[in-house]
């Protein structure tokens, strides 16, 4: 109750109720300034009577939730022919036991290694003074936020991930991510237990400094930012690039297009959501790149030689 509490904007004398929309009933009737998810949510940690089981099991079940809830659709999409023609490796089209055997250690490596994580995120979150009370910010500060997560989760992710590609690091962790050369949706977290920790910091860790810093983050941003991110993973290794997707419009968006060809040429493209790490860096991959690589070596060789 601490937290809900602690911004004063709750009425304290609620909790009468000890059934989830008794509760609900009575903070509406006295928290009448609250809109219907924030009555939900402070029910929620009303109900519990533990903020860290509540933060704990509400963030488990979400990225559960999102995670399968994003990949069932490109496992569904797999299965119809009409989409064949959008998909980035023609003929691979993964078969239902690669995806079953992927799903196998996705899981085993949500309970055993994200789990106990997770259940340090409220104390480490509450530490750093980030918000779990209602009411819940602005969306214009929420979304302002999440771009920024955006920005530096990339530029965390580009060296990282290349780092991951040196001979020690790739040979003992990264290659079990690159078991797939044609990616699909549920090979989003398909990686070494390492892998999913030093690049998961950029998802978690990032925001909690900005919440150290600022101290203005509330954990639902926290909750979006992530549910955005997952979607961005999972999209990214889909295999399909359809005439819709983001890149199209965004350019400097990497989506699908970028990271399948990661998979396929084990090499370049190492940002996970813009283009402009590789390109700054010259590491962008595929042979559309190495043929302006080429092109740019020969002028410079040109010039020389004048
Ligand atoms: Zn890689
Ligand atoms: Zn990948």
């Amino acid at each position: 109750m601490d937290s809900l509490l602690a911004n004063g904007t709750l009425n304290a004398t609620l909790v009468s109720s000890d059934t989830y929309f008794g509760i609900y009933n009575e903070l509406s009737k006295y928290n009448i300034q609250l809109n219907i998810f924030e009555r939900l949510w402070a029910t929620w940690y009303a109900y519990m009577q533990n903020d860290v089981l509540a933060t704990g099991i509400m963030s488990f079940v979400m990225h559960e939730a999102v995670y399968f809830g994003r990949s069932i659709p490109w496992i569904i999409i797999d299965q119809i022919p009409y989409f064949n023609k959008y998909k980035l490796q023609g003929a691979k089209i993964p078969t239902m036991k690669e995806q079953w055997t992927c799903t196998k250690l996705v899981i085993l490596s949500h309970f055993t290694v994200e789990l106990p994580q997770i259940w340090l995120f409220h104390p480490m979150a509450k530490s750093c003074g980030m918000d779990t009370g209602v009411p819940f910010p602005a969306w214009q500060t929420m979304a302002i936020q999440i771009a920024i997560f955006f920005v530096l989760e990339d530029t965390w992710h580009y060296w990282m991930h290349r780092l991951f590609h040196w001979g020690f690091f790739y040979k003992n962790i990264h290659k079990i991510h690159h078991q797939y050369s044609a990616p699909f949706g549920l090979a989003a977290e398909y990686a070494s237990p390492i892998e999913t920790m030093v690049l998961g910091a950029g998802t978690v860790i990032i925001p909690i400094i900005w919440c150290l810093v600022t101290q203005n983050l509330h954990v639902l941003t926290m909750y979006l930012w992530i549910t955005c991110r997952l979607f961005q993973a999972i999209d990214a290794h889909s295999g399909y690039d359809f005439p819709w997707s983001l890149h199209h419009f965004l350019p400097f968006w990497a989506g699908a297009e970028h990271h399948d060809v990661h998979h396929e040429q084990f090499i370049g493209n190492y940002a996970s959501s813009f283009r402009w790490w590789d390109y700054v860096m010259d590491t962008e991959s595929g042979p559309e790149a190495a043929k302006k690589r080429r092109e740019r070596k020969q002028a410079k060789l040109a010039k020389k030689a004048q």
